[in-house]
């Protein structure tokens, strides 16, 4: 039976909205055509984890203070996570999590944060603690060359900075910072966004794509992924996107 090992970072501490729902989706998406799903959780004194040996690595969002109880923790493993990310291992990261991965996360205090330094970004928070991006939104991504309308929902002060690779286009909402043109941040194994919802079950064919990703390179062969009934997820997309973008 073909499998997908995932490694899920911090579940006790990064989990804004549901993030774990993500991880739900994967697995439950998986199973549903007969994929085996192995899910390992790590967070702050666990035995090291071998990130390379895995398909995917999530990690959720989380405010200032959760994100800086871990990040000493998480930059003991910056060179392990850029060989596996090097090596073509899938990283989902979300919110408080794509923060961290990039240069740094300067707090409202002007406190900083030092990120992972996988990739060239920055963040800064907005002086005023009251005024955040918050709410739903909308992007239009490209998935194997197919334009995509991904929705969830954002609630950050932090701005990113210096992203050259986004994730989306913004339709609706705020995106990297307030009234942006463009959203988060993605490479071929990587996408890091703002959109929590949980991302993924609003977004099955984010998920589909994320798992196609992942058995392609683990078995080395094409692989057409059987439909799902996504049904109601679709009908619960076409409401919302009339609701964001029909105005
Ligand atoms: N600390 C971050 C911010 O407010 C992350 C918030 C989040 O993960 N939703 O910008």
């Amino acid at each position: 039976m073909k499998e997908l090992k995932i490694l899920y970072l911090y579940p006790d501490i990064l989990d804004l909205y549901g993030d774990i729902g993500n991880i739900k989706v994967l697995k439950y998406r998986l199973e549903q055509r007969g994929f085996k799903a192995i899910i390992d959780n790590y967070s702050i004194n666990d035995e090291k984890p071998d990130f390379k040996n895995y398909d995917i690595v999530f990690a959720g969002g989380g405010a200032d203070n959760e994100q800086k109880i871990l990040a000493e923790d998480l930059i003991k493993y910056k060179e392990d996570i850029k060989q596996a990310k090097d090596a073509g291992v899938f990283f989902l990261l979300i919110c408080g999590a794509y923060q961290l991965f990039g240069k740094y996360y300067k707090g409202v205090e002007g406190n900083i944060i030092p990120g992972l330094e996988v990739f060239d970004y920055y963040t800064e928070a907005n002086p005023s603690r009251s005024n955040r991006c918050i709410g739903n939104i909308v992007i239009e991504a490209e998935l194997n060359g197919n334009k995509t309308k991904v929705i969830g929902f954002e609630n950050h002060g932090g701005q990113t900075f210096g992203i050259e690779e986004p994730f989306g286009k913004v339709l609706f909402g705020n995106g990297n910072k307030f009234g942006d043109t463009v959203e988060g941040f993605m490479q071929k194994n990587v996408i890091a966004t703002y959109l929590h919802g949980p991302l993924l079950s609003k977004n099955p064919a984010l998920a589909d794509y994320i798992i196609k990703y992942c058995l392609e390179r683990r078995y080395n062969e094409v692989i057409e992924l059987e439909p799902l009934n996504d049904e109601l997820e679709n009908k619960c997309r076409l409401q919302l996107l009339q609701r964001f973008l029909e105005k």
